[in-house]
């Protein structure tokens, strides 16, 4: 198993990837610029090409994660080039630090009254940023926390959106388990159901990274807060247990964005490779 968490870089990309060998991690995400803005950096390509090689040399894989305001689904033409411009270059850093791809959230939508228009305009911010992109790095786009029937809280969004792009093969998916419970598409009880779905889908085919979280609230409220994995949050050890051991998601990176306050990251690690890492 992979297991992974969430690091700074404060050090830079290559001080994260060392962090994360130093951390025993098989894996580790990191926000490519300042978590907070859409302003494109001007990255150190030596320092990034370092990293690469590095994560190469150690058998690491990284997942990059764009930064917050990164709306598909933008209110007005100034920040849809905003978001544009930002999600090329969080694109571009990824390539040459070697990352699998640039997480990016599912839209929220512009209005209760026409959620139409709000897939449309996802639909198209995807296709305006993929057209000039040409990269092995993919857009990964994760699933919101949103209350049951949100925008983009089931499978079905998700792989419709994808198929619907002009550019399928540069997208994937990430799973993040802490929204997905958050949002009652896995409510810890029915992982087969979420399984066999998924399936018939084609969503696991896609499906590059995980965020492994706990959630401090219980399912089907909408509640994005994560909790540490192991005895601290609703979804219990054992319905972890049934997703970790998914035969379809033996070779995916999970990375933890669990509150490190709360249970150091490095601490985390350990305790998930005792208990899952030699599932095969
Ligand atoms: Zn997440």
């Amino acid at each position: 198993m992979k297991f992974g968490c969430h690091l700074s870089i404060k050090q830079g990309y290559l001080g994260a990837a060392k962090q994360a060998v130093a951390m025993n991690a098989a894996a580790f995400q990191y926000f490519p610029k300042n978590p907070r803005s859409l302003g494109v950096k001007d990255f150190n390509k030596e320092e990034a090409a370092q990293c690469k090689m590095f994560c190469m040399e150690n058998d690491l894989i990284s997942v990059s994660h764009s930064p917050y305001p990164s709306h598909l689904v933008p209110h007005d033409e100034q920040k849809r080039e905003k978001v544009v411009d930002s999600l090329l270059n969080d694109l571009d850093i990824a390539e040459a630090c070697g990352s699998m791809g640039v997480v990016v959230h599912f839209g929220k939508p512009l209005n209760r009254v026409d959620p139409l228009t709000s897939y449309q305009i996802m639909i198209q911010m995807l296709n305006d940023i993929l057209q000039h992109w040409e990269g092995k790095a993919k857009l990964l786009i994760e699933n919101n926390a949103g209350v049951p029937g949100s925008m983009g809280t089931t499978l079905e969004e998700l792989v419709q959106v994808r198929s619907l792009c002009q550019y399928p093969e540069k997208i994937g998916f990430c799973l993040d388990t802490c929204h997905a419970f958050a949002s009652g598409l896995w409510t810890g009880d029915n992982w087969q159901e979420v399984l066999e779905k998924g399936q018939a889908l084609g969503y696991f085919e896609e499906l590059q990274v995980i965020h492994l979280n706990n959630s401090k609230y219980p399912t089907r409220l909408g509640k994005d807060r994560h909790a540490p994995i192991l005895g601290a949050g609703f979804i219990k050890e054992d319905q972890f247990d049934q997703l970790i051991k998914t035969p379809q998601l033996q070779d995916i990176p999970f990375i933890l964005e669990t509150p490190k306050e709360e249970c150091p990251h490095e601490r985390e690690i350990q305790l998930l490779q005792e208990k899952w890492g030699s599932v095969e």
